[in-house]
């Protein structure tokens, strides 16, 4: 019996996949990158834009041309499903699931399987992240450590599909992670909608283990390998936390942090409980710890009411951060948000004009960055071959492109490669193997 992976959507949902993966091969599916020879597909599905939610529509075109060939093939969708699409999808898919049910995927197969779990604590909504993953990547691992969103942002649908935060104990954390460094891996994406509110209380102290804790006990796991984050909540973005990345060795310096936009009143009408000058205060402190920390962000242009001023104030805002990285997105109205109430009223024309404007500034100053890297060393992690050279991430989150230095040179996938920078453009660098 097959199974196959549709995975939409961001790394939670990659990682969400892993364990319904995992469920899968205990019940001794395996697993096929072809569709059409799928027993079964699982997918984990992403309801952040409509764009998203239609790719859906037209994978369960599909399934009625597969089941032509395959009339027994079993569908389920999981990940981000707002309860509306639910009662949409539920026509499409044989199973529509809440990710925290993954567990009953034997029960829905009508298979009597007890899984076996890591810790087998199973008492709250996390007890899904009990399930160890069939992890997608062999040196680059995701582990969330918490689900869910207390925040509400007006524009944004997770909190009511994944309700709300729940941290997940820090001794499962540290437990997996450590697996996962005996195991080889390189690289820990520590994984949750915000981050920077995670609190661990199941040990019962006074003393909650917050996320500056949480670093530094996994940077006190014994191995070589780098440790990452994401998302982070610039409102909960402490000093604590600063102080924690500065000194945690391990953890990179590379950093995302959404401001979505620059301008106080947009914030304010995102329901994002900070203003640009607070932003920019917190930026300061990172940077005056983290010299050569590279920042990203995440912005949405063309939100509903946002006039050229407001949206001028956002380009000021990337001229004057000079950020590495931005995700610049075009707003797009999310049913039942409370944003969606508001008159969509920025043309599309407009919000790509927005969009575009926003991207050359960014090129501009990240490429101006770059330049001064040339001659410089930086440590690749590589990720992918290609025809000749080897592509990979540095410390600071940067796309690399390292040249062997020979032809007989060793580098492999997973492996961490010294590189010396020859080029560069604004968000990839040509480097040489040293
Ligand atoms: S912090 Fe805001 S944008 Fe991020 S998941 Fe929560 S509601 Fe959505």
């Amino acid at each position: 019996m097959k199974y196959y992976l549709g995975i939409y959507g961001c790394q939670m949902n990659i990682s969400d996949a892993e364990r319904a993966a995992a469920v899968l091969e205990q019940l001794n599916y395996k697993r096929t990158l072809n569709i059409n020879e799928a027993d079964l597909i699982l997918v984990t599905m992403c309801s952040i834009r409509q764009s998203a939610v239609d790719r859906i529509h037209g994978l369960v075109d599909k399934f009625d041309v597969i089941k032509k060939s395959k009339p027994k093939l079993k569908t389920i969708l999981t990940g981000c499903v707002l309860k509306r699409d639910k009662k949409i999808f539920v026509e499409g898919f044989d199973y529509v699931l809440d990710i925290k049910d993954i567990k009953r995927i034997p029960e829905l197969l009508g298979v009597k399987k007890t899984l076996r779990l890591r810790s087998g604590q199973g008492k709250n909504q996390t007890d899904y992240l009990d399930i160890t993953p069939k992890y997608e990547n062999k040196f680059s691992a995701n582990v969330p450590i918490m689900t869910g969103c207390n925040n509400f942002c007006s524009y944004c649908v997770v909190p009511y599909v994944r309700e709300r935060e729940i941290s997940r104990p820090a001794k499962d954390i540290i437990l997996e992670i450590k697996k996962l460094v005996k195991g080889g891996y390189k690289e820990i994406w520590l994984l949750g909608q915000n981050v920077n509110s995670y609190k661990d209380t199941s040990t019962g102290s006074e003393q909650a283990n917050t996320f500056p804790k949480l670093l530094k006990m996994v940077n006190n796991i014994p191995g070589n390998f780098w440790i990452r984050f994401t998302s982070s909540h610039p409102k909960d973005f402490s000093e604590e936390l600063i102080e924690a990345m500065a000194i945690c060795e391990k953890v990179k310096p590379y950093l995302n942090l959404p401001i979505q936009s620059g301008d106080d009143k947009v914030i304010k009408a995102m329901n994002r409980h900070y203003t640009v000058e607070s932003y920019k205060n917190k930026i300061k402190k990172l940077r005056k710890k983290i010299p050569d920390i590279a920042l990203s962000t995440d912005i949405i242009v063309g939100f509903p009411g946002e006039t050229k001023t407001q949206f001028n104030n956002t380009v000021k805002l990337f001229r004057d951060i000079k950020y590495d990285l931005g995700y610049i997105s075009k707003y797009s109205p999310r049913a039942g948000t409370t944003a969606a109430k508001l008159k969509d009223n920025i043309s599309t024309e407009e919000k790509k004009r927005r969009e575009k404007v926003l991207t050359d500034v960014l090129k501009q100053t990240a490429l101006e960055k770059n330049k001064k890297l040339i001659d410089t060393e930086t440590t690749v992690l590589i990720n992918e071959p290609k025809n000749d050279f080897w592509l990979g991430k540095d410390q600071h989150y940067r796309t690399i492109k390292v040249y062997p230095k020979s032809p007989s040179s060793k580098i492999k996938i997973g492996q961490f490669i010294k590189s010396k920078i020859i080029a560069v453009t604004p968000f990839t660098l040509s480097a040489e193997e040293m």
